[in-house]
């Protein structure tokens, strides 16, 4: 079967390595499991299928790991009790197949020759499958089907002498993403992979020192903004305070452009820019490149709300909130079956019918994937009256797979990658359709528009140009349509 590993994402080899994730950790405060929580529970957005904390109490370890939310799994006393210790790290994620498994919630933990190891990941290992190949046939016994847990037994097995030699051992040989919170009895550790493709900051809390994805979580527990953890950079927090070490060789930054369209939370500033100031800068450019003769700009909330006020700025027309979200209800594309999903935009979404009705209306939202929302929401806004519909959306069409840790569905799911621009604006029932060029997708980013040789972002999921190599869908897809730029 020419599309195996694509389609194996549905049994249980494979099921569990496209994750969405979140990590935390905080390193000596007496608070860390509590902290851990709700640094956790401000990154529930990239994750909602499980969320796990391990806490360190002088050496013995405790581990929580819940199916769930954050706010019914780990909010009461007992469970933080139970997780005693001053040191934690946690973990949200979220799988995009296959049964939930428990032994798939992060962090994850072992016992090796050098003492207890607990691991959060956000990201996704490209060669998971051939490294554990590799380790399972020396003799290695897995325990879960999680990518993540190569990086246990790489270090497990790795002749370096100290953990530090074992740990840098064991993450070069790993592809693809990884922003990685990773603790021992005597330290935690950040790191991320040599091109940055996920978001990692250090915090400051009272004195402690606090890994997180996203600086929303440092915000909601009143930790300070410190720094980035570098892209290629692994930063080692211990008594002896903060190190930082360079195991890989220096390569341009690909921070992914996805997380400013839409991943990451805007209230968040992630490679070094704010994510509602990017958003709306890509609505202004929206604006600029593809304008709408409408009376009004609507957003489809809340993922196109800051770049539709963008939009309503760049092009002087006021703005509305046209639909009104429930929000009570997940997001939509969290939801595992088509048959769900359908349903859940009618869930999530109402037309607020004062503002729609006779009105010609520019909608805008971040992105389309399957066509699903767009096909529903074009819809309810015009049984609401809206005179003309012209939707516009805050990215280039999203036409490949992303294999980095956001869930986007195999290429031939990807209604852009099937239609032009004028098929999909006959199909979603609009009387004109627009997207963000690539260009202006990096000048609302602060480049000076996309450089084809070095490009700053990893854009893969809009331009096909994977920037690590891709070596499981390689071997199990050999055919496979990839363009893998190797920049040295
Ligand atoms: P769809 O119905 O598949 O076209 O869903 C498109 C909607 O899903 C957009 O409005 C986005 O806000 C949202 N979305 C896009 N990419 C993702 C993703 N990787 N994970 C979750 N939601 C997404």
């Amino acid at each position: 079967m020419p599309r195996r590993l694509i389609d194996a994402r549905f049994s249980s080899e494979d099921d569990h390595f496209h994750d969405e994730c979140g990590v935390f950790g905080v390193f000596r405060n007496a608070g860390a499991s509590a902290l851990t929580a709700l640094g956790l529970h401000a990154l529930q957005h990239r994750g909602q299928e499980a969320a796990g904390i391990v806490s360190c109490d002088r050496g013995s370890f405790r581990i929580e790991r819940h199916m769930g939310l954050v706010g019914d799994n780990f909010t009461s006393q007992d469970v933080i009790a139970r997780l005693r210790g001053d040191c934690a790290i946690g973990h949200n994620r979220y799988s995009t197949t296959g049964e939930p498994a428990l032994h798939n919630v992060q962090p994850l933990f072992a016992e090796t020759a050098m003492g207890g190891f607990a691991v959060a990941h956000n990201g996704n290992i490209t060669n998971a499958r051939k490294v554990r190949e590799a380790l399972r046939s020396s003799g290695s016994i897995f325990q879960s089907t999680s990518d993540t847990e190569v990086l246990i037994h790489l270090l497990a097995t790795s002749a370096k002498a100290t953990f530090i030699e074992r740990f840098v051992d064991a993450i070069r040989q790993l592809e693809g993403a990884f922003a990685l919170v990773a603790m021992t009895a005597q330290m935690m550790i950040g790191c991320r992979d040599a091109l940055g493709i996920r978001p990692l900051v250090i915090g400051d809390y009272e004195g402690s020192f606090v890994f997180a994805s996203e600086t929303c979580a440092l915000d909601i527990i009143g930790a300070r903004f410190v720094r980035d953890v570098e892209p290629g950079e692994l930063v080692i927090v211990s008594d002896r305070g903060l190190e930082s070490l360079r195991p890989f060789p220096d390569r341009p930054d690909r921070f992914c452009v996805f997380e400013y369209v839409y991943f990451a939370r805007p209230d968040s500033t992630v490679g070094g820019r704010n994510v509602y100031d990017v958003r709306k800068a890509i609505g202004r450019e929206l604006a600029r490149e593809a304008p709408a003769l409408a009376d009004v700009v609507v957003p489809v909330p809340d993922s196109g709300t800051p770049a539709a006020i963008g939009f309503a700025e760049g092009s002087n027309l006021p703005f509305d909130l046209g639909i009104i979200r429930n929000h009570y209800v997940g997001r939509t594309f969290i939801e595992p079956s088509d048959q769900i999903r359908h349903m859940g935009v009618k869930l999530k979404h109402n037309a607020n019918r004062n503002i729609l009705a006779g009105k010609r209306v520019a909608l805008v939202d971040d992105s389309i994937v399957r066509g699903t929302t767009s096909l529903k929401i074009v819809e309810m806004v015009r049984e609401a009256g809206a005179a003309e519909v012209h939707m516009r959306i805050a990215s280039p069409p999203t036409t490949d797979s992303c294999f980095y840790g956001v869930d986007t569905p195999e290429k031939s799911k990807l209604i852009a990658a099937r239609m032009s621009v004028e098929e999909l604006a006959r199909y979603i029932r609009v009387d004109s359709l627009a997207y963000l060029s690539i260009d202006g997708l990096y000048r609302a980013a602060g480049a000076d528009g996309r450089d084809a040789v070095a490009p700053r972002y990893c854009d893969a999921c809009f331009t096909g140009e994977y920037p690590t190599p891709l070596t499981d869908r390689e071997m199990h897809e050999p055919h496979a349509q990839l363009s893998f730029l190797e920049k040295a």
